[in-house]
């Protein structure tokens, strides 16, 4: 399959989650239009995203859900999962270590970098925080190809070119601090700011 757009991505991880809340209500199909309103789009999106994957319903039920979640898992996962390091193990380093431990996800974080001197060599949850200039090693011993960078952000520049240097191949950055795009490597950035802005918007427009 040819690579598919960004927001496409995005929208399939969100149809997953919802179809499988609806497996778990004992749903087995699915209309097109019920999948848009679960996700505030419109429906016309909604199928455009489904043939893009190369799915189709029955006009009469619908999507299957349970054929179409596992559809989604070959698209978006890995047949063995893929493995993650967290930079910087401070509160939401800890809180993504957490979040994606119980959600038995494929994408496994398997090992924590800091400096700090009271949080390497010891494990928070079942994950072993090493020394940052460990990275290197570490990343390759352990097959990890994505980083989600937790830092202060002065520092969030260089961490992600020594990322770059082990052979990381995605980052994830959490810091407000947006960085330069860098060759072979997929860049996510996230800002809290940006997301609570937005409802400040509609609210405003609202009163
Ligand atoms: P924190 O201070 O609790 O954690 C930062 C961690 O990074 C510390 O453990 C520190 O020792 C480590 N660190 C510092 N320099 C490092 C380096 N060179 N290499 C490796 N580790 C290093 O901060 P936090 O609250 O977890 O926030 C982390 C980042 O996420 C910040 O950039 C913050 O602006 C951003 N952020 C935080 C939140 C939140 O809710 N906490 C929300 C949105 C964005």
């Amino acid at each position: 399959m040819r690579n598919l757009p960004d927001k496409t991505v995005e929208r399939l991880s969100q149809y997953r989650r919802s179809l499988n809340n609806q497996l778990e209500k004992g749903k087995t199909h699915i209309f097109s239009h019920e999948i848009a309103s679960l996700l505030h789009i419109t429906p016309v999106q909604v199928r455009r995203d489904i043939m893009l994957i190369g799915y189709s319903g029955t006009l009469r039920k619908g999507y299957d859900i349970k054929e179409m979640v596992e559809l989604i898992g070959k698209i978006i996962d890995t047949s063995d999962g893929q493995k993650i390091a967290v930079i910087g193990l401070g509160n939401l380093g800890k809180a993504f270590i957490h979040y994606l431990q119980e959600k038995k996800s494929k994408l496994d974080i398997v090992a924590a970098f800091d400096i700090n001197p009271d949080k390497i060599n010891k494990s928070y949850s079942d994950v072993f925080c090493y020394h940052f200039d460990q990275i290197e090693e570490v990343v390759a011993a352990q097959g990890i190809r994505i980083g989600i960078i937790t830092t202060p952000p002065e520092v969030v520049t260089d961490i992600a070119k020594r990322l770059k240097q082990a052979g990381i191949k995605g980052i994830l950055n959490y810091t407000p601090k947006p960085l330069n795009e860098q060759e072979g490597v997929y860049l996510e950035e996230y800002d809290m700011i940006t997301s609570l802005e937005k409802v400040a918007y509609f609210v405003k427009i609202q009163d």
